[in-house]
């Protein structure tokens, strides 16, 4: 039974960050490594502050946690420092908590009862709990490989190694089935490897998982694009023919681009993932980015978490000025009710680590103009201070100059982080005949299969661009209707979130 009253007794406490000049001087994650013994002893304290409220908003519903997390049990079963158990509930739902307790936005805190009203000190840390949970299960070792008791004799492709993709392989690798990753980078992990940044999310935490499925049985064939031409890929045609179903988790990494602002083409102007990338491989030892943001003046259009990781990438690469643009207003710091009332994520200003260590942020203005010199390249950015609204008539978002004044910035690299538009042009998509959505997304059944029969899709394939949170809870759905395609029925967990988005194909 947890303590009723335990948020009276213990305030909220976040995890602590190293000081801004250390995590300036390497690219390690920036939240601190407490004492074992020390960060048991405030976690616990942190969970207590979890009163049992009857209906945990924080762990379903549209607005709690995507995966279903059980967070009232483990937060108990930390509480009273029964950390084997809590790991065996966490794993339960999730697959990949290290992941999500590090990189998840935690829609679940925002949904806690505790974060009705100020008074109560906050929402229960939930994410530092999880994260706690999981660090502690690999320190002591509760994470072991978990090998099937059974063999089907069925074989599943999966297309894509990110989280989606890795979460369908655990799951039907212990269901039985033998499963093989393709992934055409030459290294695992999507967007955990090569588009979040080593500072929010360390490599390792991600190998030593891999470590895991390598070792459950799971296959991985690295630099392999299926239906691509290049050398190692895989034609479709052999898929088919050598797998009994497919699932397609290629993410969305067709990137927005700004082609109509004057001065795109200059050279400095950059899609956000060119920028990322790269400085990613620098970290894994691939040698120097070409898009490095030393002594350059750095602006970044955009005001999402791309433009976040972008920011704190351009500030350890050492840029000599570092400006987060956005067309939106600055949201308040605090909820407002009328519009994003509770438990709903809330419209609310997000301060990212990487906006305490320089640089700056400005609101409601719009680049109207690249400014270049005599060779094409970039020197300055023109900007214009706008509002955003939607076109009564036509529904179509618009951006509008609130007045004549222009506003001129230097500029040596500016890095687009406006989004993405959904699946790239893939050459599998016409060879699997696939149809998309109106949203660029591969369109499927309730049931996770695409217009091809025996070929599923999860993650940012499905959703659009998304959140780690969704990939793991989508493979993990997949997976199950993997399994029912392939047996009849299965014992993996049903979706907590039945598919809902609709066949719609173009
Ligand atoms: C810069 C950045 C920062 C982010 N930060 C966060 C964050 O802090 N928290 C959070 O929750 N979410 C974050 N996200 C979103 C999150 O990373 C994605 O929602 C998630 O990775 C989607 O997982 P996925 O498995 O669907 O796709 P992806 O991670 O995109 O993986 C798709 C994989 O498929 C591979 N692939 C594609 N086509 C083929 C083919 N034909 N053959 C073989 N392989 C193929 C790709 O190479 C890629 O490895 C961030 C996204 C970006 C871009
Ligand atoms: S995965 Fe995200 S939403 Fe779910 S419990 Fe963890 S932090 Fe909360």
């Amino acid at each position: 039974m947890a303590d009723p009253n335990g948020f009276l007794s213990q305030p909220r406490v976040d995890a602590a960050k190293r000081a801004v000049d250390e995590r300036l001087g390497d690219w390690r994650e920036v939240y601190r490594h407490l004492d074992p013994d020390d960060r048991d002893r405030q976690v616990r304290a942190q969970a207590t502050r979890c009163m049992d409220c009857g209906i945990p908003f924080c762990h379903s519903g549209s607005a709690g946690c995507p995966l279903g997390n059980l967070i009232p049990e483990w937060n108990d079963l930390v509480r009273g420092g029964h950390w084997p158990m809590a790991s065996e509930r966490l794993h339960a739902t999730n697959n990949f908590p290290e992941f999500t307790g590090r990189l998840c936005p935690a829609p679940c805190e925002a949904a806690c009862v505790l974060a009705i009203s100020p008074d109560s000190g906050g929402a229960v840390t939930i994410k530092r709990v999880e994260n706690t949970i999981a660090d502690v299960s690999w320190e002591r070792g509760y994470v072991r490989p978990v090998t099937p008791a059974v063999s089907t004799g069925r074989t599943v492709a999966i297309v894509g190694s990110g989280p989606a993709g890795l979460a369908a392989a655990q799951q039907l690798t212990r269901a039985g089935h033998e499963v093989t990753v393709f992934e055409r980078d030459d290294r695992l992990g999507g967007l955990l490897r090569y588009g979040i940044p080593e500072f929010k999310l360390e490599k390792k935490v991600l190998d030593r998982r891999l470590a895991q499925l390598r070792a459950e049985g799971t296959r991985f064939v690295t630099g392999c694009e299926v239906g691509g031409a290049g050398p190692g890929a895989m034609p479709v045609e052999r898929l088919r023919a050598e797998f009994d179903a497919v699932v397609l988790a290629v993410g969305a990494l067709r990137g927005r681009d700004a082609p109509n602002i004057p001065g795109r083409d200059l050279a400095g102007v950059h899609l956000a993932m060119d920028h990322l990338v790269p400085a990613n491989r620098q970290c894994e030892g691939d040698g120097p980015t070409p898009v490095d943001a030393h002594g350059k003046h750095v602006i970044i259009i955009g005001g999402g978490d791309t433009g976040a990781d972008c920011y704190g990438t351009a500030i350890r690469q050492g840029a000599a000025s570092v400006v987060q643009l956005d067309q939106y207003p600055q949201p308040p710091n605090t909820r407002d009710d009328d519009r994003s009332p509770w438990p709903v994520w809330p419209w609310i200003l997000r301060t990212y680590a990487a906006h305490e260590e320089g640089g700056e942020r400005r609101f409601a203005v719009a680049v109207d103009r690249f400014v270049g010199d005599a060779d094409g390249t970039l020197t300055a950015v023109q900007l214009r201070e706008v509002r955003v609204h939607k076109n009564p008539t036509t529904g179509v978002r618009e951006v509008v100059p609130l007045n004549d004044e222009v506003h001129v910035l230097p500029a040596d690299l500016v890095l687009l982080a406006i989004g993405f538009e959904g699946v790239e042009h893939l050459p599998l998509l016409d060879a699997l005949n696939l149809k998309l959505t109106p949203r660029g997304t591969l369109a499927c059944g309730r049931d996770w299969q695409t217009t091809t029969p025996g070929t599923f899709v999860c993650g940012d394939a499905h959703r659009g661009a998304s959140l780690v949170v969704w990939a793991i809870a989508e493979g993990r759905s997949t997976a199950h209707a993997v399994d029912a395609y392939l047996t009849g029925a299965s014992d993996l967990p049903a979706p907590v979130h039945p598919n809902a988005l609709p066949l719609a194909v173009r």
